[in-house]
């Protein structure tokens, strides 16, 4: 039977207008990274779950919606513009589909339903203080001792490990050979004794990231995901899904926030910024970019429905994302003006009594900016997937 997308795209603004509360909804709108705190997150997943559309991109049989292309693209456009929170993208969009793939029954049995329900919360210990673009050199040391690995070294850059009590952990088990056949990838407890969280705190002034240091922590080899020393394969399997996330839709919602900011804005010579021909300019350029980028994640996402993984096209997806999403940051700043140096992280923090300088806009446009810096370098630096991309589709070595 043909879908009715009108009538979808309906049921689901209705459900949101419904659902989504004020609080959640200024949690979304006003968030200056793609990691929204654990409690709001993790209370718009408990809502979602209750109408089963947490994870619109598992396959039905493991508790995904059963939905095609169209209503996923539908589904985050409209999450986009009702100002929802993101999801945290570890566990239901990077770890998840690993756990289908190389889990056993009992993993699969075990992790999937507390993904979903949003009793794990999951981060993920790739980088090392040595190992980030040649992550293949990483040297946390996993010995076997019966049935667990006892675990020394350490992680760092690791994302809300200080709010998680799950990690996905490459570990070296064999120095002998080839650096990538001596990987296992563990899923493990955070709260194993051994393990302790020391915090980083970024240019923007926030908490987000961690260093994670392991002292004889004993990990369960039944934690183990595929076979020992076989860990690189899920590793990269894990990236192509990571580098694949959707941007399009948010893109789309920030460019708008910048055209509204920019038409309450001065030109500095009595007219309006949004009618000034080098800013429209730069706004039409990037949003010609954004069709191109929601155009190549149609088709990736098409892909993967049809049960492929991205492959190449998640590092071209990644590079262009990210390079959008800079540059409208960039803009956000020059609409800004002086306005956006005022930036103390108390008017950002939930329930912070720190009075802005400027409109909501203005107020975050400074921390967005510094956060996004970031973005082409986590996942892979940009520069790391134009390599792959000269390997793997230009065919260059
Ligand atoms: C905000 C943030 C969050 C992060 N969260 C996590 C997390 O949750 N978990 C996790 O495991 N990691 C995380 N990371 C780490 C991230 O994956 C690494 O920073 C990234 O892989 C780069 O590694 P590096 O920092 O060691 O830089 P390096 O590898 O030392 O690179 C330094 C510079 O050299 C360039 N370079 C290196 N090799 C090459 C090459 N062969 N060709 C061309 N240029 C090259 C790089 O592009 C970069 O510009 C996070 C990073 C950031 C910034």
């Amino acid at each position: 039977m043909a879908i009715d997308y009108t009538a979808f795209r309906q049921e689901v603004r209705d459900w949101l207008t419904a659902n989504l509360p004020d609080e959640l909804r200024a949690a979304g709108r006003t968030a200056t990274s793609v990691f929204i705190d654990k409690e709001h997150t993790l209370a718009w997943q408990r809502i979602l779950n209750t109408r089963g559309w947490v994870a619109p991109h598992w396959p039905a049989e493991y508790g995904g919606p059963g939905w095609n292309e169209t209503q996923r693209h539908i589904f985050a456009g409209e999450c986009e513009r009702a100002g929802a929170p993101h999801l945290s993208p570890m566990g239901l969009r990077m770890v998840a589909p690993c756990i289908m793939q190389f889990g056993t029954p009992e993993q699969k049995a075990h992790y999937l339903p507390r993904l979903l329900a949003g009793e794990d919360y999951w981060c993920q210990g790739y980088s090392e203080p040595g190992s980030g673009s040649d992550l293949a050199s990483l040297a946390l040391r996993a010995e076997r001792d019966g049935d667990h690995y006892v675990l020394n070294g350490s992680k760092i850059w690791t994302t809300h490990a200080h709010f998680a009590n799950r990690m996905f952990c490459l570990v070296r088990t064999n120095r002998e050979g080839r650096p990538q056949a001596g990987i296992t990838f563990l899923l493990l407890d955070m709260a194993t004794p051994g393990i302790t969280v020391r915090p980083i705190i970024t240019l923007a002034g926030d908490h987000e990231f961690n260093q994670v240091f392991f002292d004889n922590a004993r990990v369960p080899v039944s934690g183990r995901l595929g076979e020992e020393d076989q860990g690189w394969s899920v590793a990269k399997y894990l990236l192509e899904f990571e580098r694949a996330s959707s941007y399009a839709a948010s893109l789309f919602r920030a460019l708008e926030d910048v055209r509204a900011a920019a038409a309450a804005a001065s030109d500095g010579n009595g007219g309006r910024l949004l009618d000034d021909p080098n800013f429209v300019a730069r706004l039409n350029s990037i949003k010609a970019q954004v069709l191109a980028i929601e155009a190549t994640e149609a088709r990736t996402m098409a892909t993967i429905a049809k049960g492929g993984n991205p492959g190449p096209a998640s590092s071209m997806l990644k590079v262009q994302g990210t390079e959008a999403q800079q540059a409208i940051q960039e803009l956000g700043m020059d609409v800004s003006g002086s306005v956006a140096a005022a930036d103390p992280p108390g008017v950002r923090r939930p329930g912070g009594n720190v009075q802005p300088v400027g409109g909501e806009f203005e107020t975050l446009a400074a921390a967005r900016y510094l956060n996004g810096r970031a973005a082409s370098i986590y996942g892979g630096s940009n520069e790391i997937q134009r390599n792959i991309l000269a390997r793997l589709t230009l065919g260059l070595n």
